[in-house]
Order: C-alpha cells, then sequence, then structure tokens
C-alpha cells in the first residue's frame, strides 16, 4: 500500500485546503441542512480511521441512526444538542461526544446557530441502520425526546 505524503491542511473559517463540501449522505434523506467535509478520507488509507468534518445550519439535524462502530466527536462550533438513546445532552464548542455501538442518537442545531464538529470513524465500519418504530419505542420512553427525534 502506498503512503500519501505527511500534509497540513490550512482552515479558513471553517473551510479546508483542497477539501470540498459534500452533502451528508446519498443513501438516505432522514436529515436537515448538513454537510459534509472529508478532511482525512480514501487518500490517506494507511491510516486505519476517517477524519471528517460536519455542519449542520440552525434547525437543521442529522439522520436517527445506529450502528455498530462508535463515533469520537468533538464539537468546534457553535452549540446544539445530541441524542443519545434515551437522553438529551446540550453540547457546545468544544464538548466532547463518544458515541457507543448500537446507541440511537441524532445532532441537532437547535440553539439557533450552527453546529459544526470533528468526526473521527473507523476507515472500515458497518452501515448505518434506521430505527424502526419498535426499536425507538423500546430504547427512548423520554416523552420530550420522541417528541424531538426526526425519523
Ligand atoms: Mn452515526
Amino acid at each position: 500500500m502506498s503512503k500519501s505524503k505527511s500534509a497540513v491542511l490550512s482552515c479558513d473559517n471553517f473551510s479546508w485546503d483542497g477539501v470540498e463540501k459534500k452533502i451528508y449522505k446519498t443513501e438516505t434523506d432522514n436529515f436537515r441542512d448538513i454537510h459534509r467535509y472529508t478532511l482525512l478520507g480514501d487518500e490517506h488509507s494507511e491510516l486505519n480511521s476517517e477524519t471528517r468534518y460536519f455542519e449542520i445550519q440552525p434547525d437543521g439535524y442529522s439522520s436517527l441512526e445506529y450502528h455498530r462502530h462508535p463515533h469520537s466527536v468533538v464539537i468546534i462550533r457553535g452549540s446544539g444538542s445530541v441524542i443519545l438513546n434515551d437522553e438529551l445532552h446540550s453540547i457546545q464548542s468544544f464538548d466532547v461526544v463518544y458515541i457507543g455501538p448500537e446507541t440511537i442518537h441524532q445532532f441537532h442545531a437547535d440553539n439557533g446557530e450552527e453546529l459544526g464538529f470533528i468526526c473521527v470513524v473507523d476507515r472500515y465500519r458497518d452501515r448505518p441502520s434506521i430505527p424502526d418504530d419498535d426499536q425507538i419505542r423500546n430504547t427512548i420512553r423520554s416523552e420530550k425526546i420522541l417528541k424531538k427525534i426526526r425519523k
């Protein structure tokens, strides 16, 4: 396997040299106003992980999903909230979020500003699943969170 050259990706106002702003996902459409920036991806295949930046515009949200692989997330812009199974947490810049395996999760930019975060994941990982109504009912008891989720 060839090794990619060491590099610095300079950042100017949440835009990185040579990194394209892309739509969040192509397989599903259960999200709103979110974009994906792959900072370290396929061109650095010697890394066991991928480093991405996601940005959600005010009132947007990521897809409600779960999967076996865990997520490591660091908020670097704005604030909002995250649903982790039956818990709802407020989050703001520089907070760190760990999303364990099989946790139903969704990020919301619900604090009147964008929510931007770095997310590091294994390069080889399972595809996200969308919870069905039974799984949601069995996992999430909080009425507040049931009202908040978007699917
Ligand atoms: Mn996920």
